[in-house]
Formats: C-alpha cells, sequence, structure tokens
C-alpha cells in the first residue's frame, strides 16, 4: 500500500477525551472514529488489525473443532422469553419495535438463537458433540461505555456454543475451548491467565476469565506468581484426547488465580508473599459452562442410546477482539506509539522514502516495495513529500514492525537501513539483503 493512495488520518494532537494510552494511540493512529458514546468506526488500518485478531481466533476455534456460522445481530424477544431472560437482562439490552410493534432487539449474546438452531436440527446423541461459533457485533447499552474499544456498547464478539448428551462430555467440550483460548491468547502475543469467575447473567456453575494484566485494567484480580512463565500448549495438541486436554486444563488451574467477585483470601494468603501478586486485569475472554440451563426451559432435547430424551447440555465462550485491539496496545506500546506484536500488525513492513522527489531515491525505495509486494509481505509505502522526522513518527506512532529507510547517503554506498520497531535496533544492509530477511 502506498501511503499517498491509503486513507490515514493521523492526529497529530493527544486527544482529550482519552483517559488511556489504547484509546489516545487508537485514535491518533487513525485506526477508529466515535460516531457516538461507545460506538466506533474502524478505520483502516484499525480494520488491519481487527482482522488480523479475528483470523488467529478463527485458526484456533477452527483447530480445536469448533464451527463457524453467522447468526443475524437483530433477535426476536419471543426467543428470550422462552429462557426467561428477557426480563432479567434489564436495561443492557437494547429493545427495539419493528413497523408491526414486534419487539426485537439488538443482540448482547447469542444463547437463546443458537438453543433455538440446535433444537430445530439436533434430535440424536448421534449428531454430539457439536460446538457452533461466530464472529458477530453485540449491543450492549453499557452505563458506562469508556476507554475507547476496551468498553464498547457496540462491539465485536466472537462467541461459541457447545452441545453435549451429558456433563462429561460437556467438561470435555469445556476444556478443548479452555486450551483453544490459552493458544489464541499467545499467539496475539498475549499472556491472558485463566481465573476463576463469577459466571453472572449467562448463570451456570462452572467458568473462568482470561485476564491480560494491566494497570488500566477494570478488574481486580490475584493469581500465583508462575502463571507469568506456565508454558502454553503448541499446535500439536490432540482435542480429542481427552485426558490429555484435561491434564492441560488441570496445570493451569492448579494454581490459586481469582477475580475478585470469586477471591478467597485465605487460600490467597497460603501462597508464599514473594509468589502472590494482586494486579488489575483486562477481560479478554471467559468460558462457561451451564448445563441446561437454556435446554431445559427451551425444550432442545436429544434421544440418549437408551431412547430416553433430555436436554443437552451447552457451554459458551465469549472473546471480544475489538477489545483485543485495545488491551495489545495497552500491553504494547511506549513514547512513540504503537509496538505491534508481528502477528496483528496492520504491515509488517514500513518504507520511508528520505528524499521524495529524488530520482535514485524514489528509484530505490520503488524497487524495494514491489518486489516486497511480490513476495506477498504487507508492506506500508511511506512515499508523502514530508521531512524524515515526520515519516519516522508516523511509522512508530502506527507501530510497523519493520521499518526500511531508504535515503540517499545510505544509497550511496549501496545501502539501506533497516529498523526494528520493538527496541529501535537499526542496522545497515543492502537492499537484497533487506528482501532476504524479510520475504
Ligand atoms: P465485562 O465484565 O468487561 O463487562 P462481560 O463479563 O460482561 O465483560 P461477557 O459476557 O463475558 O462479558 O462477554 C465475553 C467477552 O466479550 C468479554 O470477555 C470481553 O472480551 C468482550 N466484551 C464484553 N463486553 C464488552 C464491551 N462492552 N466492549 C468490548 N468488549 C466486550
Ligand atoms: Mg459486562
Ligand atoms: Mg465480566
Ligand atoms: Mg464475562
Amino acid at each position: 500500500m502506498r501511503l499517498s493512495r491509503f486513507f490515514l488520518p493521523i492526529l497529530r494532537e493527544t486527544p482529550k477525551e482519552a483517559d488511556i494510552v489504547s484509546h489516545r494511540l487508537l485514535l491518533r493512529a487513525g485506526m477508529i472514529r466515535q460516531e457516538g458514546a461507545g460506538i466506533y468506526a474502524f478505520l483502516p488500518l484499525g480494520l488491519r488489525v481487527l482482522n488480523k485478531v479475528c483470523r488467529i481466533v478463527r485458526e484456533e476455534q477452527d483447530r480445536s473443532g469448533a464451527i463457524e456460522m453467522l447468526m443475524p445481530t437483530i433477535q426476536s424477544a419471543e426467543l428470550w422469553k422462552e429462557s426467561g431472560r428477557y426480563d432479567d437482562y434489564g436495561k443492557e439490552m437494547l429493545r427495539i419495535k419493528d413497523r408491526h410493534e414486534r419487539e426485537m432487539l439488538y443482540g448482547p449474546t447469542n444463547e437463546e438463537m443458537v438453543t433455538e438452531i440446535f433444537r430445530a436440527y439436533v434430535r440424536s446423541y448421534k449428531d454430539l458433540p457439536l460446538n457452533l461459533y461466530h464472529l458477530q457485533w453485540k449491543f450492549r447499552d453499557e452505563v458506562r461505555p469508556r476507554f475507547g474499544l476496551m468498553r464498547g456498547r457496540e462491539f465485536l464478539m466472537k462467541d461459541a456454543y457447545s452441545f453435549d448428551l451429558d456433563q462429561e462430555g460437556a467438561r470435555h467440550s469445556y476444556n478443548k475451548m479452555f486450551v483453544a483460548y490459552l493458544r489464541t491468547f499467545a499467539r496475539l502475543g498475549l499472556r491472558a491467565i485463566p481465573m476463576v469467575a463469577d459466571t453472572g447473567p449467562i448463570g451456570g456453575n462452572l467458568s473462568h476469565e482470561f485476564i491480560i494484566l494491566a494497570q488500566t485494567g477494570e478488574s481486580e484480580v490475584f493469581c500465583h506468581r508462575d502463571f507469568l512463565e506456565v508454558a502454553v500448549p503448541d499446535a500439536s495438541v490432540d482435542f480429542d484426547d481427552v485426558a490429555g486436554v484435561q491434564a492441560i486444563v488441570d496445570r493451569w488451574t492448579s494454581l490459586y488465580a481469582a477475580t475478585s467477585e470469586k477471591h478467597d483470601e485465605a487460600a490467597f494468603a497460603a501462597i508464599p508473599e514473594a509468589d502472590r501478586v494482586s494486579a488489575r486485569g483486562i477481560e479478554v475472554g471467559h468460558i462457561f459452562y451451564f448445563g441446561t440451563k437454556y435446554s431445559a426451559p427451551m425444550k432442545a432435547v436429544v434421544a440418549h442410546p437408551d431412547g430416553s430424551e433430555k436436554p443437552v447440555h451447552m457451554g459458551s465462550y465469549g472473546i471480544g477482539p475489538s477489545r483485543l485491539v485495545a488491551a495489545l496496545i495497552e500491553a504494547s506500546h511506549d513514547e512513540a506509539g504503537i509496538v505491534w506484536p508481528e502477528p496483528v500488525a496492520p504491515f509488517r513492513v514500513g518504507i520511508a522514502n528520505l528524499k521524495q522527489g529524488d530520482a535514485a531515491t524514489d528509484a530505490a525505495a520503488g524497487e524495494l516495495y514491489a518486489a516486497l509486494q511480490a513476495r506477498g509481505v504487507e508492506v506500508l509505502y511511506h512515499d508523502l513529500d514530508e521531512r524524515p522526522g515526520s515519516k519516522f513518527a508516523t511509522l512508530d506512532l502506527i507501530g510497523v514492525p519493520w521499518q526500511i529507510l531508504v535515503g540517499p547517503k545510505g544509497l550511496k554506498e549501496g545501502k539501506v537501513e533497516l529498523k526494528r520497531r520493538a527496541g529501535g535496533d537499526r542496522e545497515l544492509l543492502s537492499p537484497a539483503d533487506v528482501l532476504e530477511r524479510l520475504a
């Protein structure tokens, strides 16, 4: 992408309305635009990052055996009356009436709808287990939408729903998602700690929140220091190996970790003081097992091998990709701007032409750009007529991991500079060596 043809509305001034660094940087880097309280447009740069996050989320859902679908944002109130949640959900639900005065709502979550879909088609144990997921916008009329993408009213969620014959099967489905979540956050370059959590309005009795430690987090959390070191399962994990997956979950739940709602002072005090972490955290994912809470009232029943019919056992599993975009920035930034981990960077490479209009510099930068494009590298070519300092500032602000600085001085010796955004290391290399390094 040539910057001259892209849409990147950088703000030079720090926006006053933003209280936390991720919100400030999202606005300054031209990634999002506020369109209402807790409602944001993703500008092109922001969308590139959101899509990268979603891609990793999808890959790990798919790897664990979950199946992608897409449910609508607008739901009928009837379904929520069946489950009994229509009245319980309260003011967080955006209620709408259509032209026929029918009660509708903008979905804050999808347990009811997915249960309706399930019961329409699945009748037998032979069709289980099943895990259906989608990535869809949600609306929750939060009391205090704030911190930009961190607590929006309209936000993106990946929500998965598992269906099993019995509690034992549901436990395995829960464990698979637990492991998929560990892998998802690790691939995003984040350390998320599974913590025993309250189940809230989703209900149920087995639940973990995945939390990233950060000073700006809204949750108060307590955990054992070793959680910062435990190894994350690699891609070879066999999701059909019930005992193997359980063993991973056991390892990750053997140490103390809880949010304030579930905090146990005595258990925490039993940890050696040097290993106690008491911190603030951002909830980036949440998994629940809730048995027959929806299937029983909504009559989603399946035939067991013995011929009896019983409500299916369910769990639900959420990740917030739009919140993650903000959480990633909270976890990785410096004075100059965002420092994207490579897997989620909007562009992997930036080229700064330090003397726009100089024939030799234009040619060298243009050739590098074409060669990287041809090799499938996502590259942003800063080809505007701006001073070098301003180009460095832009590439640093938007966090491009690898930056190639092309100027007449270096080119005289046949060299360009390769700069690493994280750490700032610079190296003089020939364009051919740069290509070798990055492609
Ligand atoms: P919170 O405690 O922050 O209000 P929640 O517990 O209500 O979140 P869940 O119902 O567990 O959220 O939803 C699953 C995931 O969706 C959360 O873990 C989070 O990543 C994301 N999420 C929830 N609410 C928001 C929001 N208002 N803005 C952005 N992401 C959100
Ligand atoms: Mg909430
Ligand atoms: Mg919560
Ligand atoms: Mg939650």
